[in-house]
């Protein structure tokens, strides 16, 4: 089973996403932590898009859609949850012909619906373990009182460079320009389900989980 989700920075898709991996053994393909990791490593490409990034615009169609060409190829498991791709409707057309290239199929794509003000409470608050990924929240889900992750135990914790209020404009005005116009077209290809992104954590999930097994 092949699905994205779909929805504005700080809607929940990468935290969603690990539960996805754990359970059903899924594989995340989040085209944002490709590009960090990238940047960090301080590869060519990574060296090109460390600026867009920052700004908070979207780097081009080209470099995303290659870095999941690569991915389609690798072990499939128990399918792909594309997280922050396709981000316009070239990668969204290039999705599917790639998807169909490799055999497969898109078998849902989840609208994570969340309202602007709680995005930017959101992403303002957010950290992250630098050793396993666990997302955290300093109001919600805050890092345990020892200083160490509840999943993996790491002591290191990160918050991303454009989390910041400046840069999330950005990223929430691309999203509403280039990435908003997928929900009209899955929906005209009755591949979309809308979900709200909003509640808990959990509550979410079950919601998810309700999408997949329909
Ligand atoms: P994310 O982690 O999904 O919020 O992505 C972080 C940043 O990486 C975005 O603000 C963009 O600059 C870039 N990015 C990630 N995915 C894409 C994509 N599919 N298309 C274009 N840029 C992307």
């Amino acid at each position: 089973m092949n699905i994205i989700l779909l929805g504005p920075p700080g809607a929940g898709k990468g935290t969603q996403a690990r539960f996805l991996c754990d359970e059903r053994d899924m594989i995340q393909l989040s085209t944002g932590d490709m590009l960090r990791e990238a940047k960090d490593s301080g590869t060519e490409m990574g060296k090109i898009v460390a600026d867009v990034m920052a700004r908070g615009e979207l780097v081009t169609d080209e470099i995303v859609i290659g870095l999941i060409r690569e991915k389609l190829k690798g072990d499939k498991k128990g399918g792909f949850i594309f997280d922050g791709f396709p981000r316009t409707l070239a990668q969204a057309d290039a999705l599917a012909e790639l998807l169909a290239e490799e055999g497969e199929t898109l078998d849902a794509v989840i609208e994570m619906q969340v309202d602007d003000n709680a995005l930017v409470a959101r992403i303002t608050a957010r950290s992250t373990c630098a050793n396993c990924g666990e997302v955290y929240n300093d109001n919600t889900k805050p890092i345990p009182a020892d200083g160490k992750c509840s999943n993996c135990g790491g002591t290191e914790f990160k918050r991303r460079a454009d989390d910041n209020e400046e840069s999330l404009k950005q990223r929430l005005m691309e999203y509403y320009k280039k990435t908003s116009p997928l929900i009209g077209y899955y929906y005209a290809k009755g591949q979309l389900s809308s979900i709200d992104g909003l509640g808990e954590m959990s509550a979410v999930k079950a919601d998810i989980s309700k999408v997949l097994d329909a």
